[in-house]
């Protein structure tokens, strides 16, 4: 490599929406912009068991951008693997991806035991991809900073994170290597986010990295967004059925709790029990409170974010198995988001066959997971083995979702101090991230790439 030159590659999320990683490197330094999980189809998911794309042990930091599985949860396995230096990213982006890192491994061990007692693995023995002590030795490795701060997170190579309004703590990235100046998209949030302060103007780079999850979609406009929700509720609950809401734990959880009180509050759906089934999420709660007192929240709201009188939480596994079957008519709500791991797998296994049950699905859905299966119309899921058939409602309430539309990914590029010369889409389904890019070439004046997986280029 050139003494001046600075290389960006694509180890992950080309192509797909899940495994963000992207390295920077330059003549004596290396790091990698987000470690994330491979998620959904088997294609993709094999590939978290294979040996990362370079050394560990040469990687000089990792910078994270946000708290999901799909940017952060393949850490354990780098640092397990040798990566020994720091871990950068935003104060509530720590305290998040902990409890996430930890659920994580926690939820590995678990299916390996049960894949173990059920024989239903293709490894022999079944083994976790990682386990808690490893998700506990990569937690030990965070090195938390603040919005704005300017780090040497390398030699030669400094990092600024910025507000990216997608969850709470999410960062946009830029990186100085040298010369070059490169920024991360990191996941990009609506502008008008109901808990979160609104996303910051992207800061200047020639290179821009940007996610392309809803890359062909314009969301609906707001407004009507969660009457269908409310409809579905009051229909489950006259029949005499119960809702079981599918939420990742450590964000969506509290929006929907807050959109549930909101609902009951006005008369849109009437005062039955709602249970968040999640450990995970009284924890997480305490990150947003936390998060109210340092502003990065929108304004007026304050750290009491869920009002809601009819609301218990269900922390022991005894108390979620009760949930299985819920006797009075209620409203449950459950990890993961899409139904891929966690508590909410097991409460499907119950309720799916049940004609008086909602299921109801929030926000995106990977390819290859349940919830995706489920949001397509699937007559039957595969649950640990077994198929399932499906006779419960089932709606996917899209008012939750948190990732910007093709419309808002474009104005935040065109809200750069000045144009970039050059753009690579990443992190979208194939069709989703060709028609950003072909959006970004016909509306902006700029270069534009989908690379793929292992691509590498040279930074201006
Ligand atoms: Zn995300």
């Amino acid at each position: 490599m050139d003494e001046q030159q600075s290389v960006l590659s694509f180890l992950g999320a080309a192509g797909t929406v899940t495994g963000s990683a992207h390295l920077v490197e330059r003549a004596g330094g290396r790091i990698l912009v987000d470690c994330g999980l491979y998620q959904g189809e088997r294609r993709w998911r094999r590939l978290n068991w294979e040996p990362f794309a370079v050394a560990p042990e040469s990687i000089d930091a990792v910078v994270i951008t946000h708290a999901h599985l799909d940017h952060c949860g393949y850490l354990p396995v780098l640092v397990r693997d040798g990566f020994a230096g720091p871990v950068w990213l935003t104060e509530s982006t720590a305290a998040l991806a902990a409890i996430v890192l930890r659920d994580s491994g926690h939820l590995n061990e678990r299916e390996a035991q049960f894949a173990r007692a059920g024989g239903y693995s293709r490894h022999d023995p079944p083994l976790p991809l990682y386990t808690l002590a490893d998700a506990e030795r990569a937690v030990a490795r965070f090195r938390p900073v603040g919005y704005g701060d300017d780090v040497e997170i390398a030699d030669g190579i400094r990092a600024v994170l910025s507000p990216a309004g997608h969850v709470l703590g999410s960062a946009a990235v830029q990186v100085q290597a040298g010369a070059s100046r490169v920024l991360f998209s990191g996941d990009l949030g609506r502008p008008a986010h109901p808990v979160l302060a609104p996303r910051a103007a992207p800061l200047d780079a020639r290179t821009v990295v940007i996610e392309s999850t809803y890359g062909d979609r314009v969301h609906s406009p707001s407004g009507s967004h969660h009457a269908e929700l409310a409809a579905s509720v009051r229909r489950t609950l006259a029949r005499g059925g119960s809702v079981l809401l599918a939420a990742f734990a450590i964000d969506r959880t509290v929006l929907v709790l807050m959109e549930l009180a909101e609902l009951m509050r006005t008369g849109a759906i009437p005062a039955v029990p709602v249970v968040a089934d999640s450990p995970m999420a009284l924890a997480a709660l305490d990150v947003y409170r936390a998060a109210a007192t340092r502003g990065e929240l929108r304004p007026g709201i304050g750290p009491d974010l869920v009002d809601l009188p009819t609301l218990r939480l269900a922390r022991t596994p005894e108390e979620s198995m009760a949930l299985n079957e819920p006797g009075a008519p209620c409203i449950v709500v459950s990890a993961s988001g899409m139904a891929s791991g966690g508590r909410v797998v097991h409460h499907l296994r119950h309720w799916l066959p049940d004609r008086l049950s909602c299921v109801v699905l929030t926000g995106f859905q990977a390819p290859g997971t349940r919830g995706r299966a489920l949001v397509d119309g699937a007559r039957e899921v595969k649950i640990q083995g077994r198929y399932v058939p499906v006779r419960a409602e089932v709606i996917q309430d899209e008012g939750f979702s948190v990732h910007a539309d093709a419309d808002e990914l474009l104005d935040w590029l065109r809200a750069m101090p000045r144009p970039p010369a050059s753009v690579y889409v990443v992190h979208g389904e194939e069709h989703a991230a060709l028609a950003l890019a072909d959006r970004v070439r016909q509306e902006l004046d700029c270069a534009v790439t989908v690379p793929r997986r292992g691509e590498k280029v040279l930074l201006d």
